[in-house]
């Protein structure tokens, strides 16, 4: 049996008293909780804010408790549920437990604490233990999957991890399959979101280049040449060039503008556009992670945790200290994997990817599997062959000093 069967299973059993009253949407606060109750009006007036009418407005408090346990019990289960091992000469339970005060306020269950207290004083269970404590949720089980491909391809084995199983441990993700389980989660555990944002013809996509004199083309504003790719970029190691950018002028300038490097320069500031429609892997706008208390979309709950935690990874700070040579790798691997195996579920490719800039107060940027001569002069005209962006303008601004 499947362990969303066990735990369906499980929600079967009560596990809490009965709890008298009636509960309104507006003294709960989850979007799924608000929409639970909206669904089971029961009562004309509620027990936690006295609202009264003439019409249904509450639910049943204790069908509610239940709906709460529920969600809480999808990341907490009682210790001996879980079978958690119990030595009395070793102080109990040998595992980190959480009061279920503690576990219960970390949901937005009510903002009224008399609504949360009401919900505590019902549940039977005293103690709350993580679910898969011993081997890890899926999210954790994800995530300990990244980091462990982290540390072989920075630390271990950089270009033929795909045949390096590594230690075994039984359900651990090896490194060796990483790329096609995040490529699996995007596209079939998730596919109800759709994560490929279409880029038309008409949409600015900026770059910038600073140096001693202005640039006016796009051979020089766009990605440099095979030749003088000499720098190791998040998204993209020496030698194989990409095109960063970004949708506004300011996220292209603090992406771009280094004071102690470029004090005084030029900035030469081009807007490109697509010569054809640009598909895009959006990790910068994730859709919200579902709700605990909402039945039908908790399947998506941990890869979807796991996408938040992977995206925020990717566009970590990255001291250009050298380490960029080693802290950069790991990205450098996904985005060769997004650029040259990724497939999406219609079976298209990918131009790019789109990720949050990292610095304060910046916004989307995005990097294209766009070289310097995939980069169009603003006077072409006629049927793009290779090409995939276009110059479309060019201004000049001095760098601050
Ligand atoms: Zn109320």
């Amino acid at each position: 049996m499947g362990r969303v069967s066990e735990w369906m299973i499980e929600q079967q059993e009560r596990g809490y008293s009965e709890a008298d009253g009636d509960i309104c949407a507006n003294c709960v606060t989850d979007p799924a909780l608000k929409a639970w109750v909206a669904d089971h009006l029961s009562s004309t007036a509620c027990t936690f804010c006295g609202d009264e009418s003439d019409d249904a407005i509450a639910a049943s408090f204790d069908d509610f408790v239940g709906i709460v346990l529920g969600g809480i019990g999808f990341d907490w289960n009682d210790p001996d549920n879980e079978g958690i091992m119990y030595d009395g000469r070793e102080g109990g339970y040998q595992a980190p437990l959480s009061d279920t005060a503690d576990v219960f306020y970390n949901y937005d269950i009510s903002d009224n604490d008399n609504v949360v207290q009401a919900v505590i004083d019902a549940v039977d269970t005293e103690a709350w233990v993580e679910r898969d404590f011993y081997r890890g949720d899926d999210g954790e089980r994800l995530t300990s999957g990244w980091t462990w491909f982290k540390h072989v391809t920075m630390h271990q084995s950089r270009f033929l991890f795909l045949k390096n199983e590594g230690d075994k441990y039984d359900d651990d993700i090896p490194p060796s399959q990483m790329l096609n389980v995040i490529a699996s989660i995007i596209s079939k555990d998730l596919a109800p979101f759709d994560f490929i944002k279409t880029i038309g013809e008409d949409v600015n996509l900026y770059r910038i280049r600073i140096g001693l004199t202005p640039f006016e083309t796009a051979a020089e504003i766009g990605p440099p040449p095979l030749e003088f790719a000499t720098q190791a970029n998040r998204m993209s190691p020496a030698g194989i060039p990409m095109f960063y950018g970004a949708f506004d002028i300011d996220t292209a300038k603090v992406e771009t503008f280094d004071v102690a490097h470029h004090a005084g320069q030029i900035m030469s500031i081009g807007a490109f556009r697509a010569l054809r429609p640009l598909r895009l892997l959006d990790l910068a706008e994730l859709p919200d992670i579902p709700s605990v208390f909402a039945d039908e979309t908790r399947k998506f709950i941990h890869p979807m945790r796991f996408l938040h935690a992977f995206a925020a990874d990717l566009v970590k700070r990255i001291a250009r200290d050298g380490r960029e040579h080693i802290e950069y790798v790991p990205t450098q691997i996904v985005t060769e994997f997004f650029r040259r195996v990724f497939r999406d579920a219609e079976g298209k490719p990918l131009d790019g990817l789109l990720y949050r800039s990292s610095r304060p107060g910046a916004g989307t940027a995005c990097v294209l599997f766009a070289e310097n001569d995939q980069c169009a002069e603003a006077d072409f005209v006629g049927k793009p062959s290779k090409q995939l962006l276009k110059l479309h303008a060019v201004t000049h601004e001095e760098c601050p000093i």
